[in-house]
């Protein structure tokens, strides 16, 4: 595995919409097992394709960073619900680095993705999972959460909060 660069806003890759993919390829397993790399070394929860360059419909997740068994692979996915009920939370994002916002979600989602083995599954996903996977699906169609994100602030504030907390 390999860890790969990561694109950062302001680069026009992450504004394109990303084209499905055919066929699942020892290449495409590799890119999938570097995106996890990138994603772990970077602190994250999910990345996907563009955000290593790969303009293919392809996402990595792992909502929780202590749960490593907990890693989904997604090829292809397509949103089939997504719950009226919304919530706001604070997201941050690979691509943008040291900055955090406050974007509305479904709080439940049904999705269908094709794993990194080939076999199609259906998905439910609630709470910060299905804020994970749907910031990451937006990033298939060009969409970063600062479109949506209101109070887009420098993450280091938010440091600074918790440090006087304690
Ligand atoms: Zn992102």
């Amino acid at each position: 595995m390999a860890i790969r660069n990561v694109v950062t806003e302001g680069d026009e890759i992450l504004r394109k919409h990303c084209k499905e993919v055919r066929e699942i390829t020892p290449r495409l397993k590799e890119t999938l097992q570097d995106m996890l790399e990138t994603m772990r070394e970077s602190m994250g929860v999910g990345i996907a394709g563009p955000q290593v360059g790969v303009m293919r419909r392809i996402f990595v997740a792992q909502p929780d960073p202590y749960d490593e068994d907990k890693v989904y692979f997604m090829i292809n996915p397509v949103m089939l619900e997504m719950s009226e009920e919304k919530e706001m939370g604070t997201e941050g994002c690979l691509s943008v680095p040291d900055m955090v916002g406050e974007v509305e979600r479904s709080v439940r989602i049904k999705m269908e993705a094709t794993d990194i083995n080939g076999e199609r599954k259906v998905y439910d996903f609630e709470g910060f999972d299905a804020r994970v996977m749907q910031h990451e699906y937006d990033h298939l169609d060009g969409i970063l959460y600062t479109d949506k994100c209101s109070n887009l602030r420098d993450a280091a504030f938010d440091e600074e909060d918790y440090e006087d907390e304690e």
